[in-house]
């Protein structure tokens, strides 16, 4: 039994959902029968990928997936001290045929995924080396505006030295107010996304860090409302608990999100329909939906086959629908 089959009939029993269909344009699942007009109605999927795996094969076989966005990941051009590990007119050249099978498979890039990383870290509190990550961001955009992305996604911070948390938000604040121009006059907007918690610290091969910036609400909250108001958030759904409420707390500021799922401690990015991970997706979703999130769903997971993300971003919005919106009806 695949993975579709066994969602849709062990999971949704197709005879209790005659209003879903397939309103991706896809083999219908459920027959022909169309959606509320008053529902929320379904958004584009997309998946993160790493730029050297945009070929046209890899793009025509996500769209044929159901996919429609990419978000580009560029770590793999750095070493572990943060440096360059190809030329930069080579990286320029992948980019350009990235572009080109993006176009001819169809498939829109959503934006870029920045670097991140010890070395490559916008709070670092040495004005010196806090710098040279600006200098290599700005390599980064110049290199990435072929691609015409929408969103630039920073992580705020590497791990922290313990008890210099406010001199790292206030060189993160200072280092993100100077890309934001970079990044608008590329036609892009920032966002700033959140990171692993709550605990402030943790214990790595016997050295102790204090967590990344924004790795609470609260956090998240403080360092937006000191940036610029064109500075927005990214969510990952796998980086807290109840990433509900810091949706619903951030409103209009919501501008990217993240699809995994996990326990909000650790980088676990499970598949969000494997059974694994903490969330409730019902909830995540009328967070979403209440903030008018505009962009897509965007899969930041472990998966084996484009396909099961489709099929998985279905299962999540067709359960949605029933436990906010029909089974009220019936009660
Ligand atoms: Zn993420």
């Amino acid at each position: 039994m695949t993975l579709n089959q066994f969602l849709f009939s062990e999971i949704i029993k197709p005879g209790t959902v005659l209003f879903l269909i397939n309103f991706f344009g896809l083999t219908p699942v459920f027959g022909n029968v169309s959606l509320r007009d008053s529902l929320p109605q379904p958004i584009p999927i997309g998946t993160s990928i790493p730029a050297s795996k945009i070929t046209i094969e890899k793009m025509k076989e996500l769209k044929e997936a159901g996919i429609k966005y990419i978000q580009v990941t560029v770590n793999e051009w750095f070493d572990q001290e943060g440096s360059f590990k190809k030329a930069y007119d080579t990286i320029k050249e992948e980019l350009l045929q990235a572009k080109i099978a993006a176009q001819k498979g169809g498939i829109v890039v959503e934006g870029i995924h920045m670097p991140f990383g010890r070395f490559i870290d916008l709070s670092l509190t040495d004005e010196a080396s806090r710098k040279n990550v600006i200098s290599l961001h700005k390599k980064v955009l110049e290199l990435c505006q072929v691609l015409k992305p929408g969103i630039i996604l920073f992580h705020p911070s590497w791990f922290l030295n313990p008890g210099n948390r406010e001199a790292h938000i206030n060189q993160l604040i200072r280092s993100v107010t100077e890309l934001e121009k970079t990044v608008s006059n590329m036609g892009a907007v920032i966002t700033i996304e959140n990171m692993t918690g709550p605990e402030p610290y943790l214990t790595r091969n016997g050295v102790t860090y204090e967590r990344p910036l924004c790795s609470t609400n609260e956090e998240m909250l403080q360092v937006l409302n000191l940036l610029p108001s064109n500075v927005y958030a990214a969510v990952d759904m796998n980086h807290i608990l109840l990433p509900d409420r810091l949706i619903l707390a951030l409103g209009k500021r919501l501008k990217a999100i993240h699809i995994a799922d996990g326990d909000g401690v650790r980088e676990l990015h499970y598949y969000p329909c494997s059974g694994k991970g903490k969330n409730n997706w019902t909830s995540i979703l009328d967070a979403l939906y209440k903030v008018k999130y505009a962009g897509p769903f965007m899969f930041e997971c472990k998966y084996n086959d484009p396909k099961d993300l489709f099929v998985c971003y279905q299962y999540l919005y067709q359960k949605f629908i029933i436990e906010k919106y029909i089974q009220p009806e019936y009660q």
